[in-house]
């Protein structure tokens, strides 16, 4: 379903991603960890362009990020067809980057109906039942600052689900959350992935990672040391970084 291959990426003379392939299948669950500073949100952001990899490529379901194929030649897409895309990728941020002046229903219905220009009805309904799924049924007419971190979060992982994505992304989504709220987002997410979503999640979260992870990925200094099962890559580490970054995190 998403096929990375050898993404690359530098700022200035700091590489910052050398090379870096990953696939992910169709319904499976992939943990990425590692060092601050190992280009783990860099990968992401590659993966759905919001940075513009330097070398490399990202395939999603057959087609080319940031390309469209018009006679069998690759074209750049313009930013407007690009977002369009992109939504295909939905991505949930550290900082929930949600809409301040929108309700939470307003911060769903925003990108099916604006980006994809589906009818605001049908979105609607729809919305209104993703938000049902994340706990927030009662909470559909109140605006992000009256709302906890948590769920908060909740509302920024419903609209991307609204988006009806190919694959979610998720770049630390508790890691700014207080302890006791991270819980409720965790759940939420594990119940994405018990529903066969398709799933990249960046977490310093052990706890998520071994329970609802298939496969989870080890990054350090731009690139992937070692990849496995949750069995291979957090019980038995063979890579002495990953056993290094493991005991310190665990
Ligand atoms: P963390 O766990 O702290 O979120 P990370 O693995 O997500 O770390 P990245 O945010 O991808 O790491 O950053 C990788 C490296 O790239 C860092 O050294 C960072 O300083 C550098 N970097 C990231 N974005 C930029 C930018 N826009 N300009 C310059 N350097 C950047
Ligand atoms: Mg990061």
């Amino acid at each position: 379903l998403l096929d990375a291959v050898r993404v690359s990426k530098h700022y200035g003379s700091h590489e910052v991603l050398k090379e870096v392939s990953l696939q992910v299948a169709s319904g499976e669950v992939v943990c990425i960890i590692g060092p601050s500073g190992a280009g783990k949100s860099t990968f992401l952001r590659c993966i759905n362009r919001l940075e513009i990899p330097d070398a490399g490529e990202v395939w999603v379901d057959g087609q080319a990020m940031g390309f469209e194929e018009r006679d069998g030649k690759l074209y750049e897409l313009t930013e407007r067809r690009l977002s369009k895309q992109r939504a295909s990728t939905g991505m949930v941020f550290q900082h929930f980057n949600l809409f301040p002046h929108l309700t939470v229903l307003g911060n769903v219905m925003e990108g099916p109906v604006r980006v994809q220009k589906r009818a605001a009805k049908v979105v609607e309904a729809e919305a209104r039942a993703v938000l049902e799924r994340v706990g927030l049924g009662d909470k559909i007419d109140s605006y992000p600052s009256q709302l906890s971190g948590g769920q908060r979060q909740r509302v920024a992982i419903a609209r991307a689900v609204a988006m009806k994505p190919l694959f979610l992304l998720f770049d630390e989504p508790t890691s700014a959350l207080d302890p006791e709220l991270v819980g409720e987002v965790l759940t939420v997410m594990a119940g994405l992935a018990a529903d066969g979503m398709t799933m990249l999640v960046v977490t310093h979260e052990m706890g998520f990672a071994r329970e609802v992870a298939d496969r989870v990925v080890f990054m350090a200094d731009g690139g992937i040391v070692e990849q496995g099962t949750v069995d291979q890559v957090l019980l038995n580490p063979r890579e002495p970084r990953t056993q290094r970054f493991l005991e310190r995190v665990l």
